[in-house]
């Protein structure tokens, strides 16, 4: 009888600290995230791969939001021979134009060229790393992205659709 007792006390006991646990895990899930109460912010994601490719060819999100897209290389290769950005184009920018200026320009401007045609564009990445960047949708239209390491625009590209 005491020992049932006594093992009636150690697993409520259990459970207890069980429950503690869980607390405080969604405690810290919360802390992590605080611009969830923010309903204009949105979240997007893309990826590129050793075979030059994105896993996305549209991407939409809405007019007034803020955007915070994350870019992940999902192969292998060094960044200086599969290197992969996410550039988002402003409105009548010519993507083989865009291009050429980006090769022009060069590893030391991380494939940039100077002036005023992008929206955003995250830094260059290679396999196994992840970037991000935070922009406010522009207008509502279409846009084009691009990857803008050399030779990679033909194959990485896509649409970007601000409802
Ligand atoms: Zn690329």
């Amino acid at each position: 009888m005491i020992l049932a007792i006594a093992g009636l006390i150690i697993s409520c006991g259990g459970d207890a600290e069980k429950k503690e646990d869980k607390k405080d895990k969604v405690k810290i899930g919360a802390k992590k995230t605080p611009k969830a109460s923010n309903t204009n912010a949105v979240n997007i994601a893309i990826a590129g791969n050793d075979l030059m490719q994105y896993d996305k060819k549209e991407l939409s999100v809405k007019a007034g939001e803020e955007v915070t897209l994350t870019l992940r290389h999902t192969g292998k290769i060094d960044k200086k021979i599969m290197g992969h950005n996410f550039v988002l184009l402003k409105q009548g920018t010519s993507i083989p134009d865009f291009a050429a200026k980006a090769a022009a320009a060069g590893e030391s401007k991380d494939w940039i060229p100077e002036g005023d045609k992008v929206i955003a564009y995250t830094k260059m990445i290679g396999g196994g790393e992840t970037t991000s960047i935070t922009f406010a949708a522009p207008a509502v239209g279409t846009y084009d992205f691009i990857c803008s390491f050399p030779g990679h625009s033909g194959l990485m590209k896509g649409t970007f659709t601000v409802k």
